[in-house]
């Protein structure tokens, strides 16, 4: 049952000045067409929790076709449920047909998942065929009130990330808003309701029905974000992240793995604040990474494969694993194997390689990768290595090479606690890089690696 709220304008604090211009000329231009018009989701959302939003969405009563003749620039776009999207120089506004209350006029599948969705419907049925309470608020450009058919304004004043309807119901005709609870919980810094927590364990499988292509853009929603970090941590408590990344998820059992995929995560969050660009190839990169290291190392102690060959051959298998799940496009696997399989040839500190390597088109990527690599692996090999590079970047004489064997950088083939322990190496002789707070045993300090150097 749904019960109409109105705030009216004076009781809530969204102004206009806080609106894209592209959105308020799309509600005008509704409006004076004698149309209904509303920003709904995300914008009303981030600005009643005064947060900037990503981006403005709105909902009408018109349809695409009498949407379309109302704007210089606007597209049709989607195959199910069509959409306008309305264009104002870069700015595009997701324009959106109220959708009807689904009926058995909806295709569904055997797990329960809308398949066809192409019912318009009222503003109130609109509202409760949205995700989340707080998703559900409309603001109207006739009086800049704002409409709540659900416990939207309640649940923001509180905090809570609440499912429209029953949860179970709702997780089944779309397994991403599993995902999306996650996220945007994080992104308030609200709590999840426990109604609508409790099935997520249960229901993760179903994240496996969702094409491949849908969950990489999801991923990249909920990783290259500020709350990057949290977003792991919750797809990982919720048992969502075993289901998206089955080749990678038993890696992150060890710390320095999980160490060293947060730092990525939390240097790519700190390029986003500096305004600076931001690669999914990199965060791909670096989230693949302790699979694709742990395989090489096998083939290289178990099969003797020299370095980089081992590099190639893990990368693929590791690549081709994921995409069975969460697509990865080819116009960021490729960078990401150059990132990999650049790492070993950083470990050829002979000066006309060195200076071969620097020239490579992916060098600042994979030294920027490295860099996280020494930073959180706790390997103070890799630690030397990475400095050594910074050192020999600076121009004039390359800096002498740091006294590594090749066995320091190389890390344990098993994925957790489970792995067999490695027989140690003797170093060549050389400096003694454990530090005096090293000197006891480090097989009680947690899974042994082969890159304590001993
Ligand atoms: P953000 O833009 O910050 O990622 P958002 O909530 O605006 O968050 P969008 O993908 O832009 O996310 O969706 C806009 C709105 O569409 C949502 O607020 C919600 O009302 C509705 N919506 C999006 N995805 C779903 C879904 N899977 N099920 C039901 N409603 C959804
Ligand atoms: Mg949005």
């Amino acid at each position: 049952m749904t019960s109409l709220r109105r705030i009216p304008r004076a009781e809530h604090h969204v102004s206009r000045s806080m609106i894209s211009s592209g959105t308020l000329k799309t509600l005008y231009t509704l409006k004076d067409a004698g149309y209904e018009a509303y920003m709904v989701g995300g914008g009303v959302r981030d600005l009643l929790a005064g947060l900037e939003p990503k981006d403005f969405d709105v909902a009408t009563n018109a349809h695409p076709e009498q949407v379309k003749p109302l704007f210089r620039s606007c597209r049709l776009v989607g195959r199910r449920f069509v959409i306008c999207h309305v264009r104002f120089g870069d700015e595009i506004v997701e324009t959106t047909t109220f959708r009807g209350a689904i009926t058995d006029l909806h295709k569904r599948d055997e797990t329960g998942r809308i398949l066809s969705d192409n019912v318009y419907g009222t503003l109130e049925e609109d509202a409760i065929r949205r995700d989340f309470t707080v998703n559900a608020l409309y603001y109207d450009i006739r009086d800049y009130s704002i409409v709540d058919f659900t416990t939207g304004i309640e649940d923001m004043k509180s905090g809570v990330i609440r499912l429209i309807g029953d949860p179970e119901l709702r997780y089944r005709e779309d397994p991403v808003r599993m995902l999306r609870a996650i996220r945007i919980a994080n992104k308030l810094h609200f709590r999840i309701d426990e109604a609508t927590a409790a099935p997520i364990a249960r229901l993760a499988p179903l994240l496996r029905e969702i094409p491949a292509a849908r969950l990489f853009d999801e991923v990249l929603k909920l990783l290259l974000s500020k709350e990057a970090e949290d977003n792991l941590y919750g797809m990982r408590v919720y048992g969502l992240f075993r289901q998206l990344f089955p080749v990678l998820d038993p890696h992150l059992a060890r710390p320095e793995n999980l160490a060293f995929v947060n730092a990525a995560l939390r240097s790519t969050a700190q390029r986003m604040q500096s305004g600076l660009p931001v690669s999914p190839a990199f965060l791909y990169a670096s989230l693949l990474w302790p699979a694709v290291e742990a395989r090489a190392a096998q083939l290289r102690v178990e099969q003797g494969c020299e370095p980089l060959p081992a590099m190639q051959q893990a990368g693929e298998e590791v690549i081709a694993r994921t995409i069975a799940c969460v697509a990865i496009p080819k116009r960021f696997s490729l960078p990401m194997r150059d990132i990999w399989d650049l790492q070993p040839r950083f470990e050829q500190t002979a000066a006309t390689r060195a200076r071969r390597l620097m020239t490579h088109p992916k060098f600042r990527a994979a030294y920027d990768f490295l860099l996280v690599r020494g930073e959180s692996s706790g390997n103070p090999a890799l630690a030397e290595l990475a400095a050594w590079w910074t050192e020999a970047q600076k121009g004039g004489d390359l800096p002498e090479p740091p006294d590594l064997s090749p066995d320091d950088l190389l890390v344990e083939a098993g994925t957790s606690e489970a792995a067999p322990p490695r027989k140690r190496r003797r170093r060549r002789g050389g400096r003694n890089r454990r530090g005096p707070d090293a000197a006891g045993d480090s097989e009680a300090d947690g899974p042994e690696t082969a890159t304590d150097p001993s």
